[in-house]
């Protein structure tokens, strides 16, 4: 490396307690300790497509080469089975990285307590299969698939919670074909009857499969008790196409030079003709960072907003930018009690503050002034239920294009054990980013801290989480 050679071949790392053998280093233009240049890391796979774990991998090197080098690389690299080269910002996973790094040095100091083979042989222990997220790659696979089978185990519920499954077999039902003969008025503690009535649902069209073999296909419907004032949903909220429709739009666009050419955008028609405006949106340093490769800076006006605060009043709080604010809960699916309870008393001591705006004069907080935002329904809901009348509430949908002085953030979910939908929908980056960049002064979020802890399988999830992960270690507590 001294050298300055332009491509090293198993290039090996050892930094205590870690050692790597990189397939490749590549000589960039970057300046670090060595000199005018810098290195990369290149890995090369048989696979078709790039997995999560190669991720980790590359990751890995970096972080040893940065050491060796002085400075963090930029990229990371995979070259295919077919030849192809695929390129990862190391910025998108390094934060997810070093939360697995932390728990896997934490896990190895741990003292080792397991039982001797002869000490199992002779116990009264069994085992119990639940699926998870290794199973796929567990050689004990078909044994624990046709075990769950037999037993007709609640896991084979299309789209059930694990969270769900410990509360049914709390109250008895520990199977699915005694979830699918649930009487229709049954009720069980702390799953929503919504929610159990699609569940049995689903188990009850399961079990006619396995009694008549027919696989039957249903439109689902509108639930009759989703309450009024939530209104319509999925497809059925969109409205009518109208002649003054204005489509919104946020996007980066990749193909110009340097990169984006608008972050905000508005397509709409006037005298029959297809107009689109661009305008740039207020941003803050993280959003710019972690979304749009630091390419974007923040209007200067934005700098003079804060937030004033009595004397001793919320003194854990910055008064601008992000902060993170972990609450520990578990069996969380879409809605947490524990954050809500967080969310309103911080709200209730916001509304007894000011905010001085970018002319500097200095105003009381008002409802207008804060944005409540959960990716939930359920916990939209109940937050509207716990804060005052006239608490802006709502999804991020609702509130694009809008801002507030301030915005609290709840996600709800406890773990990955209890994400109702996909890694995808939780840790959405623009969910994300919509949600922070509504704040003029200062976003909050809530969140349970496992799920910075989350499994992922994929470098997109990867991605995704380290962007939660990042906000956490930006805003430290
Ligand atoms: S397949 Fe492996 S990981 Fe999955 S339940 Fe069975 S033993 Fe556990």
């Amino acid at each position: 490396m001294r050298q300055g050679i332009d491509i090293i071949y198993q290039a090996t790392f050892f930094s205590f307690p870690f050692l790597g053998h990189a397939d490749f280093l590549r000589k960039v233009s970057k300046p670090s300790a060595l000199g005018d240049y810098s290195y990369e890391v290149i890995d090369t796979k048989l696979a078709k497509t790039t997995h999560g774990k190669f991720i980790v991998q590359l990751a890995f090197y970096s972080d040893l080469l940065a050491k060796a080098q002085g400075t963090m690389p930029g990229r990371m690299m995979v070259v295919l089975g077919d030849g192809r080269e695929d390129v990862y910002r190391l910025a998108d996973y390094t934060y997810y990285y070093q939360g697995l790094k932390d728990r896997f040095l934490a896990f190895m100091s741990e003292p080792m307590n397991v039982p001797s083979e002869a000490a199992l042989l002779n116990s009264s222990l069994t085992t119990e299969p639940f699926p998870c997220d290794k199973c796929e790659l567990c050689h004990w696979r078909e044994r624990c698939e046709q075990q769950l089978d037999e037993e007709d185990h609640l896991s084979r519920v299309a789209n059930i919670l694990k969270t769900h499954i410990r509360k049914l077999e709390a109250q008895g039902i520990e199977t699915l074909q005694q979830l699918a003969e649930l009487p229709d008025n049954s009720q069980i503690r702390k799953i929503p009857g919504p929610v159990l009535r699609r569940l049995r649902h689903q188990a009850r069209l399961q079990n006619q499969k396995k009694i008549d073999g027919e696989l039957r296909v249903e439109l689902i419907t509108p639930d009759p008790d989703i309450p009024k004032e939530i209104g319509d949903r999925g497809f059925a909220r969109m409205p009518s196409p109208a002649e003054g429709d204005l489509f919104f739009d946020m996007e980066g666009y990749p193909h110009v030079e340097n990169g984006l050419e608008y972050l905000f955008g508005l397509y709409y028609f006037k005298k029959d003709e297809p107009v689109f405006l661009p305008f740039w949106a207020h941003i803050c340093r993280f959003i710019s960072d972690a979304v749009y490769d630091s390419r974007l800076t923040s209007e200067a006006i934005a700098a003079k907003r804060k937030l004033v605060f009595k004397k001793n009043a919320l003194e854990a709080l910055p008064t601008t930018g992000i902060h993170y604010l972990p609450v520990k809960h578990t069996d969380c699916s879409q809605t947490s009690q524990e954050e809500a309870a967080v969310i309103k008393d911080l709200y209730l001591q916001l509304l007894e503050q000011s905010f001085e705006n970018e002319k500097g004069e200095v105003m009381q907080i008002s409802h207008d002034n804060i944005l409540v935002v959960s990716p939930y329904n359920m916990q939209v809901n109940l937050l509207k239920r716990e804060l005052p009348t006239g608490a802006r509430v709502g999804t991020v949908d609702k509130f694009q294009g809008q801002e507030a002085e301030v915005v609290l953030i709840s996600m709800a979910t406890s773990s990955g054990d209890e994400l109702p939908r996909n890694i995808e929908f939780l840790f959405s980056k623009n969910r994300l980013n919509v949600a922070i960049s509504r704040a003029k002064c200062l976003a909050v979020l809530v969140c349970s801290p496992d799920l910075l802890s989350i499994q992922c399988k994929t470098p997109e999830q990867m991605r995704l989480v380290n962007t939660l992960a990042w906000v956490a270690i930006s805003a430290p507590i």
